[in-house]
């Protein structure tokens, strides 16, 4: 064999009686060395453009020797939200349970692909029992599941799968051009895309207008069914609602359920559309659904909110599918994402039209995923980190984990009212998100910039002390806030404490935050900095 100086076959693989193990472990270390160990929300990171560095990159012929590999990998952290930090207020980016990552890093040790059992072992059980333990949450007594990489492909199970079913040799044929989507208009902004992917096209997924509190108005979703019926459409799917990074969307699922229902029989309809929640987020609610909450000893309004929550996702048995994002607020790495159906025969209405799974596939070295998943070979990272962490909370758990994030929020709320500069404005909303006003009402006349600028010149300056590994509040800003469905939109900002660690912080971060608005103030009227008239993209949510 020829050899490369740098490439010993003894030092870089785990030997089989693993008695190198702590050379993995030396080499994870030196990665981490004594690097990266500020605390601000966001490692720093100087400015480069894409096209100009790939212009100058080659691999090179020779190898490097593993120190020095390891030691030059820290920079591809650069730029990157560090969510251990208290001051990562920016969005939904948990800080994953150690045990869970320790999890999953032996998985990718010991290279799991669980495409089928025959490889992944019993790791495509655990895949299962997470998914019949989530279902079994809400009543779904025989629920199966798919580990995904992200929410999005959660989505994407469940309208493939809705298009199986209400048309089962489209598998074969391919997608009939008379099918739609519907879902509420505050769902993720990826439902077009999948359909997209799917083949339905993004343009037959139609969103429905919300009513007052970001529910679907029912009445629309009713005239909506009606006039695509009219057009000779079916109704594949419908997605509701389950919890949404601001506003916390959520529908009345038994409601829209009904509604859909109803009106396709009365226009006399011979079929019912596939179901499914998007609850990537609301999913952490089903803890609240079996006997035993430890909800008593709550704040009321944490009571309230969450007992609202609980509500609105009591149709749930009649529903078909829903998603979980582990990876959100389940406190796990990415990506460790769930679709759950209610029944297996969601595997053969999932594959190529040629298959059917019987008995004989649900024994041991017989069953093959492969068949139903997006993916061939397929990571088992996922399985892992859901698997673990739902043992280590448990149901009680991911309860108190909940509560302990209104809990935050309601500190936060509390520092940031002593603050005559900030108004948080979504008292109303039943996530814990905080989306608040900065008032700059002497900039404004100072300078005569509107509040857009202003506040789009505050986020950058804000970013941009962020990237230079500043400790600073990373916070958010929603360019066109609605309080209400019909509100008036207005330029907010959005602090989304996620980081349990950030609540015994909050008076410092909300003093750093009081201080980097005084800094801004202060070098736009000296000329210092400068306001761009020049839109920025909107944060994705
Ligand atoms: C985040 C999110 C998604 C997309 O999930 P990814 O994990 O980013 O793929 C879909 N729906 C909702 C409601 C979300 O919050």
């Amino acid at each position: 064999m020829r050899t490369n100086s740098f490439f010993k076959l003894e030092d870089e693989f785990l030997n089989s009686n693993e008695d190198n193990f702590d050379l993995f472990l030396n080499k994870l270390s030196e990665i981490q060395g004594n690097k990266n160990k500020s605390q601000s929300p966001k490692v720093p990171i100087i400015d480069f453009n894409y096209d100009a560095e790939l212009s100058k990159f080659a691999l090179a012929f020779d190898g490097e020797d593993s120190e020095k590999v390891l030691d030059n990998f820290q920079a591809v952290f650069n730029g990157s939200i560090r969510p251990h930090s208290t001051y990562s207020l920016f969005n939904m980016v948990p800080t994953p349970l150690l045990d869970a990552v320790a999890a999953t890093t032996l998985t990718q040790l010991y290279n799991v692909n669980s495409l089928m059992d025959d490889f992944g072992g019993q790791l495509l059980l655990t895949e299962q029992q997470i998914s019949r333990g989530v279902g079994k949450l809400v009543g779904w007594n025989e629920a199966v599941g798919i580990s995904c990489n992200g929410g999005k492909l959660t989505l994407l199970y469940a309208i493939k799968l809705a298009i199986a079913k209400l048309v089962p040799n489209s598998n074969k044929k391919g997608v009939p051009s008379n099918l739609v989507v519907l879902t509420n208009e505050s769902s993720h902004y990826c439902v077009e895309h999948v359909c997209s992917i799917l083949g339905i096209g993004s343009e037959q997924c139609v969103r429905v207008p919300a009513q007052k509190d970001w529910q679907m108005d029912y009445q629309q979703l009713e005239e909506i069914v009606t006039l695509q019926v009219s057009k000779g459409k079916q109704i594949a799917a419908v997605i509701c609602c389950g919890g949404t990074t601001i506003n916390f969307a959520h529908d009345d699922i038994d409601k829209a359920y009904t509604v859909v229902t109803k009106t396709l029989e009365a226009l006399g309809e011979k079929y019912v559309p596939h179901f499914h929640l998007d609850s990537v987020i609301g999913w952490l609610w089903f803890n609240f659904k079996i006997a035993g909450s430890n909800l008593e000893t709550t704040e009321k309004s944490i009571q309230s909110k969450i007992n609202q929550v609980v509500q609105r996702q009591a149709g749930l048995s009649k529903f078909d599918s829903f998603g979980v994002d582990f990876h959100k607020n389940g406190l796990c790495p990415y990506s460790t994402s769930f679709f759950i159906t209610k029944s297996k025969e969601a595997f053969t209405a999932l594959n190529d039209g040629s298959y059917e799974y019987s008995d004989e596939d649900y024994q041991y070295g017989k069953f093959r995923a492969y068949r139903y998943t997006i993916e061939n070979s397929r990571p088992a990272m996922g399985i892992s980190a859901a698997y673990i962490t739902l043992k280590r909370l448990g149901i009680s758990g991911f309860q108190n984990y909940l509560i302990e994030l209104h809990e935050m929020s309601l500190h936060f709320k509390n520092e940031m009212k002593k603050e005559d500069k900030l108004t948080v404005i979504n008292d109303y909303s039943l996530g814990w998100e905080l989306v608040f006003l900065i008032d700059f009402h002497i900039l404004i006349e100072e300078t005569k910039h509107n509040e857009g600028i202003i506040a789009q010149g505050f986020i950058n300056y804000c970013w941009n002390k962020c990237n230079q590994g500043e400790m600073v509040p990373l916070i958010s800003f929603v360019p066109a806030y609605k309080v209400h469905a019909e509100s008036v939109e207005q330029v907010a900002y959005l602090l989304y404490p996620i980081n349990l660690a950030s609540r015994n912080e909050a008076t410092e971060i909300i003093d750093s935050l009081k201080g980097v608005i005084a800094d801004f103030e202060q070098d736009v009227l000296t000329g210092n900095y400068e306001l761009s008239e020049k839109a920025i993209e909107k944060p994705i949510r």
